[in-house]
């Protein structure tokens, strides 16, 4: 009877916890939605105190106490046990670097973010330089505080993909780098005699309000439910969910390119499906969440990459499309636009790059966090090593750092150890796609009539509803029967790519 009072008080205390993070997510969601400009300092102020009180919440000393009392007294296979479990990870995380440090990072961060944006509008990697020596020595501090084994990197990986590796991601981005690098030196050296580039039809004049339509219809087909959802529109797309029955979905619109919309749509509403198909019960506990950013990540991929840049998607849909958009797409065939979305050049930035050269733009970026971590290499010398894996990897050199080393705001924000998990979600899609069709073999022929319940059902019962109950490896093994590997990704990429180019 004592446990079970205690676990009721768990509960709510956690429940707590999780109502004060929905309410930023939700102020969050409506300043990069509705929020008329003006409100920019007011809402700042308003999240600052929410997340004050989530963060009192989150490392309350009573709550660590019921983590002790509750801690080994359930199965660890058990739902309680699993709750107990990812609540304490949630505690440690939030408890074990000091207030100080804590503070020390947003400051340095906040400094960092906007001498970033003045450096590389200033295209000078030197006027960030300076804010990234002073991010690492602080993360080289939080990864002390948090413990590990062999690598300051694990422990900083470990918040964002728990259970992940150092070790296992060097196996993995080397069978990658091994097989993808030849493979897009082919491509590219195809692509470039093809005039005009095979995805021209897609930058064209595209009404937006039709645009808009044929996302939505898309996907609705994919079974998200708007009874619990919603899609707006903001200016860079995401999902944001406070509950498996409150699931907000973003796009942004180009009048003039079909595929920032329509990609951007696809993508969220994967990450949105992943979400809405979470346990009800799990509802306002920390299981209530994706197992980890790369197997979020693996959803959003699956339905975006797997589902719908396949050919068997649009022999569904791109009648429909062609309905929508007849001037524009009048001379255009199934075959012409199935390559058009499936064009690989090789670019200079990673938001920007196709299915095949992404993952090398992540790999580039991992091997310069490692060396930055352990002082291998200075921060001063990160555009020429940048420069250099361009060349290597992809046969590019930038013309300035805003082109390499200054491109994305992940460091400046204190993300490190995070671009791999986007890799790690590409692998996993692939990996499982295959086990669904392995179980339901009439899954392509489905998607090639808009059906896709029976793919979106295995998804349900392997992923989606366990949230954060296993840890990414145990979620893996349990719905594939494998470890997570290479295999499947890199014989997808082979096969559709080596069509697709014509390659032997
Ligand atoms: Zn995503």
């Amino acid at each position: 009877m004592r446990m079970k009072g205690q676990l009721d008080e768990l509960r709510n205390h956690l429940a707590t916890v999780q109502d004060l993070t929905a309410a930023s997510y939700l102020l969050s969601w409506d300043q990069q939605t509705y929020m008329p400009e003006g409100a920019v300092e007011l809402r700042s102020e308003q999240l600052a105190t929410l997340s004050r009180l989530t963060h009192e919440q989150a490392v309350a000393p009573a709550l660590g106490r019921l983590l002790d009392q509750l801690g080994g007294q359930f199965d660890p296979d058990s739902e309680e046990g699993a709750l107990v479990r990812v609540a304490q990870r949630d505690f440690d995380r939030d408890t074990k670097l000091p207030t100080a440090l804590v503070g020390e990072l947003s400051r340095v961060t906040a400094l960092a973010e906007a001498a970033w944006g003045t450096a590389r509008e200033k295209r000078s990697w030197k006027l960030f330089a300076p804010h990234l020596e002073r991010i690492l020595e602080l993360k080289r501090e939080a990864a002390a505080h948090y413990g590990y084994q062999d690598h300051p990197f694990d422990a900083l990986l470990d918040v964002n993909e728990p259970g992940a590796t150092k070790a296992q991601l060097e196996g993995l981005f080397a069978e990658l780098k091994r097989e993808l690098v030849p493979l897009v030196k082919a491509v590219a050296a195809q692509a470039q005699q093809e005039d005009p580039p095979r995805d021209a039809p897609l930058r064209n004049a595209y009404d937006e309000a039709r645009q808009l339509v044929f996302g939505r219809e898309v996907v609705t087909r994919f079974g998200f439910d708007w009874s619990r959802g919603r899609q707006d529109r903001s200016r860079h797309p995401f999902c944001s969910a406070t509950g498996p029955d409150d699931v907000r979905l973003t796009t942004r619109v180009d009048p003039d390119w079909l595929s920032p919309a329509l990609f951007a749509s696809l993508h969220e509403a994967g990450h949105g499906l992943y979400e809405q198909g979470i346990e009800g019960r799990f509802q306002r506990s920390p299981l209530a969440g994706g197992c980890s950013l790369g197997v979020h990540e693996s959803q959003s991929r699956l339905w975006e990459n797997l589902v719908g840049r396949s050919r068997g998607f649009w022999e569904y849909f791109f009648p429909r499309l062609r309905r929508l958009f007849r001037r524009t797409l009048d001379h255009v065939d199934l075959e012409d636009f199935y390559r058009a979305i499936n064009a690989v050049a090789p670019s200079f930035i990673r938001v920007e790059a196709d299915e095949l050269t992404y993952n090398l733009h992540v790999l580039l970026r991992f091997e310069i966090e490692l060396a930055l971590l352990e002082g291998s290499l200075s921060v001063a010398e990160v555009p020429a090593a940048w420069n250099a894996k361009m060349e290597e990897y992809l046969g590019l050199t930038p013309a300035d750092d805003a082109e390499g080393a200054l491109q994305d705001v992940h460091w400046s924000a204190g993300l490190v150890a995070y671009f791999p998990t986007y890799t790690l979600g590409n692998v996993l899609s692939v990996q499982l796609f295959d086990a669904a069709v392995a179980a339901h073999p009439e899954i392509p022929g489905d998607i090639a009539c808009g059906r896709f319940s029976r793919l979106l059902a295995w998804l349900r019962e392997h992923v989606h509803r366990h949230g954060r109950r296993f840890e990414p490896q145990e979620l893996v093994r349990r719905a594939t029967g494998r470890p997570l590997e290479t295999g499947p990704y890199l014989a997808y990429l082979k096969s559709k790519y080596g069509e697709l180019y014509a390659l032997d």
